[in-house]
């Protein structure tokens, strides 16, 4: 693994789940050949891509390091509604790298140590040979219209007031249409049908694949499950509520149902 990039680099530095920025109308991350330049300290680096032409590196904070003058750790949620969508993918790549660097010092194995492979991105153990990848889960994401209507749905945790499609992990032995039914099932008590495939983004909160898919309404009404799902609706294009943030994949496909149905 090279300790150092070819040319100044732009650091992804984590303290936790929190990126080093400098604050301003738009967050910036510093440039520079090591953490060191920077002021800060790294436990763990690692290239991530580039950035109109800069390398990318990710780099591991310990939690002691303060950040340096001008700049502050902070939560990549709190930032994403300010920065664009290929920043947001190499943060987000960054972020899934350093967490799984942090949470696979010990093989789950038999507790040895482990070191970075040569090669590619995976931690060995030192003591039985377990190789450890970084973890991704894939998601659905689904939006489901009926006639001229998109189904929009809140769950506990978000923002207030926010409204989105309907979303949920795939299980194990599972297909991903398979996940759609049952999810649209389970959260809304509906049924679906003409599935068709809209794009994927990785979503690092906290390893997520969201892979997304447009439907139709089959049949049923909408009956929440209250665990999941606070309130659920039919909206127009004319009357939408808040809505998520525009680099999320959710947003970009409630944009498009807008676009279909001419507003
Ligand atoms: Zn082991």
């Amino acid at each position: 693994m090279p300790e150092r990039p070819p040319a100044a680099a732009l650091w992804f530095a984590f303290q936790g789940d929190r990126l080093l920025v400098f604050e301003g109308d738009e967050p910036r991350v510093p440039r520079a050949f090591t953490p060191e330049e920077i002021g800060i300290e790294a436990l763990f680096r690692q290239p991530v891509g580039s950035l109109n032409g800069s390398p990318c590196w990710a780099a591991e904070v310990p939690d002691r390091v303060e950040a340096p003058e001008g700049a502050a750790f902070v939560d990549l949620r709190a930032i994403f509604a300010a920065v664009n969508e290929p920043f947001f993918a190499v943060a987000g790549r960054a972020k899934q790298v350093v967490n799984w660097h942090a949470t696979h010092r010990f093989c789950g194995r038999c507790g040895g140590e482990t070191e970075p492979a040569a090669g590619e991105l995976a931690m060995r153990c030192t003591r039985c040979g377990m190789m450890h990848y970084p973890r991704v889960s894939p998601a659905v994401i689904v939006r489901v219209r009926r006639g001229g209507k998109i189904l929009l749905a809140r769950s506990p945790g978000f923002p207030k007031g926010l409204r989105s499609v309907l979303a949920g992990f795939v299980e194990p032995g599972e297909s991903i249409e398979e996940t759609i039914h049952r999810e649209v099932r389970e959260e809304v008590g509906i049924e679906v049908e003409s599935l068709r495939y809209f794009g994927s983004q990785p979503w690092p909160f906290p390893n997520s694949l969201m892979i997304g898919f447009t439907a139709d309404h089959a049949g049923g009404e909408i009956r929440p499950e209250p665990d999941e799902i606070e309130d659920a609706g039919w909206y127009r294009a004319g009357d939408l509520p808040q809505l998520p943030p525009r680099v999320s994949i959710a947003r970009r496909m409630i944009d498009d149902f807008v676009d279909e149905t001419g507003g």
